[in-house]
C-alpha cells in the first residue's frame, strides 16, 4: 500500500505534467487549453492529454463561453476550472483547549467551521486521533456533510513533526515521544490524514490569503503557548531535512537557562511562551494556577513589578530572536501572529524597538513587521489549504495507477 503521505516529488514525469496543469487551472480560476500550454511552455498536445486524464478524473471541468457579442462566427470557447464537488477536504488545527475544523471543497471555498472542546491540552496519541475524529463527525453532522466525502484531512499539532511521514518527535499537545501517527490514522480515521506543524499551517494560509499573498520569502512567527515559526521561501513551504525545521521556539537565548517544556534550558519560549510568563509571574498562591495571560497583562498595567519584569524581559529576548531572524533570512516581510488574547500594545512596541536595535544596520529598509490578531480559524483554513495539495497529488497518482492497469 502507498502511504497516504505523499509529497509532490514522488510522481512520475506524467503526472507530474497532470499536477502542474490542475495548478495552472487553480491559479488561473479559468482558463484554455491554449491558454495553460502557453503558460506552461508546454505543447498543446501534452496539455490536453493531461487535461483529458484530468476531467475522467473528476478534478476539472468544462465550461463552454460563448464568443462575445463582437465577434460574429466563431464556435464557444472550452474553458476549464477546478471542479468544485469533485471532494471535501478537511483541516483541523489541535490547540490547548480545542480542536478547530474547517471544511472546504476542492476549489477552497469553505463549506463550514467548527470548533470542538478538549478537557485536556496534552493527550495520549490513541486520545487525541479519536479526538480529532470526534471534531471531525461533529463537523460534518452540523453541516450536513456526509463524512464519507472527506477526501483527505490535514491535521496541525505544535512541536516537531514530520510532514512526509507523519512521524511526530514531541508535541507539547502528546505525552509520548516518537510517535508515528499513520497506523492510529489508518485505524481511528475515515480518510488519508497528513499531520504538519501548526505554524507551518499558518504560514501556508498567510501565503495563499493573508499578508504573504504574492510574496516568496517571508516568515511566520506564532506566539501563544509556545512560539512557532513557518518559513516560505522562493514561495514554497521550508520542512528542514527531518521535517523538524523552524523551531524558533527552541532557539537558544540562554546558556543554561530557564527549563523549556521540551526538557531542555534557555529556549526562546521559555521566556516569551505564555506557559513561561504565567510561571515566571507566579508567587507561590493558589490564585497563580488559574492566571492567564490576560491577568498578567493586566497586572503590569496597574504597576505589578514582577508583571511587569517579565514582560519586560520577555518583549527583550522576543525582540533580539526576531532580529536574528532578519539577520539570518533577510526577509520580504515577518509576520508576528498570536490568536488569544490579542497583542498589547506596550508589549509590542518594547518588542519592535529591541527588534530594530539588534538588527544589523545596513543601508536597506527593515523587512516589514506585521503584529496580527489571528483569527483561530486561520489556522484550519490554511491546514485545509494544504490538505487540498496533498489530496491532488494522491488523486492524480490514483488516475496514474490506473491508466497504467
Ligand atoms: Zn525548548
Amino acid at each position: 500500500m502507498t502511504s497516504d503521505f505523499a509529497p509532490a516529488g514522488t510522481l512520475d514525469a506524467r503526472d507530474a505534467t497532470r499536477l502542474r496543469v490542475l495548478q495552472c487551472i487553480r491559479s488561473a480560476g479559468t482558463i484554455s487549453r491554449t491558454d495553460i500550454a502557453r503558460a506552461l511552455d508546454s505543447s498543446p498536445a501534452t496539455v490536453t492529454s493531461a487535461c483529458g486524464a484530468l476531467l475522467d478524473a473528476g478534478l476539472i471541468r468544462e465550461e463552454r463561453r460563448m464568443p462575445s457579442e463582437n465577434v460574429q462566427r466563431g464556435r464557444p470557447r472550452v474553458m476549464l476550472q477546478i471542479n468544485g464537488e469533485a471532494f471535501a477536504v478537511a483541516g483541523l488545527k489541535v490547540a490547548r483547549e480545542a480542536i478547530v475544523v474547517m471544511i472546504v471543497d476542492f476549489r477552497g471555498d469553505e463549506i463550514g467551521s467548527f470548533v470542538s472542546p478538549l478537557e485536556a491540552s496534552c493527550m495520549d496519541p490513541d486520545g487525541l486521533v479519536q479526538e480529532v475524529r470526534r471534531a471531525l463527525d461533529a463537523a460534518c453532522a452540523r453541516h450536513g456533510l456526509d463524512t464519507a466525502r472527506i477526501a483527505g484531512l490535514s491535521l496541525g499539532i505544535p512541536g516537531f513533526v514530520n510532514g512526509e511521514t507523519g512521524f511526530m518527535h514531541w508535541s507539547s499537545s502528546v505525552t509520548e515521544r516518537n510517535v508515528d501517527f499513520a497506523p492510529l490514522f489508518r485505524k481511528h480515521l475515515p480518510c488519508p490524514t497528513f499531520l504538519d506543524n501548526d505554524a507551518n499551517l499558518v504560514a501556508k494560509a498567510e501565503h495563499l490569503f493573508g499578508a504573504g499573498r504574492g510574496l516568496s520569502n517571508f516568515l511566520v512567527v506564532t506566539l501563544e503557548h509556545g512560539v512557532g515559526m513557518g518559513i516560505i521561501l522562493n514561495g514554497e513551504l521550508y520542512r528542514g531535512e527531518r521535517g523538524c525545521g523552524a523551531e524558533l521556539g527552541h532557539m537558544k537565548v540562554q546558556f543554561g537557562g530557564a527549563l523549556c517544556q521540551c526538557g531542555q534550558r534557555g529556549c526562546l519560549e521559555a521566556y516569551v511562551g505564555d506557559y513561561a510568563l504565567v510561571r515566571d509571574t507566579s508567587t507561590g498562591q493558589q490564585s497563580d494556577a488559574a492566571k492567564s495571560i490576560q491577568d498578567i497583562l493586566h497586572a503590569a498595567r496597574n504597576g505589578d513589578r514582577l508583571a511587569r519584569e517579565v514582560l519586560d524581559r520577555a518583549s527583550q529576548i522576543l525582540g533580539v530572536a526576531l532580529a536574528n531572524l532578519v539577520n539570518l533570512f533577510d526577509p520580504e516581510h515577518i509576520v508576528l501572529a498570536r490568536s488569544r488574547p490579542p497583542f498589547d500594545h506596550p508589549y509590542t512596541e518594547a518588542m519592535l524597538t529591541s527588534l530594530r536595535r539588534n538588527t544589523v544596520q545596513v543601508d536597506a529598509p527593515l523587512p516589514e513587521i506585521t503584529v496580527r490578531n489571528l483569527d483561530e480559524m486561520m489556522w484550519a483554513k490554511g491546514a485545509a489549504a494544504l490538505g487540498i495539495e496533498m489530496v491532488t497529488i494522491l488523486k492524480i497518482r490514483e488516475r496514474g495507477t490506473q491508466d497504467a492497469a
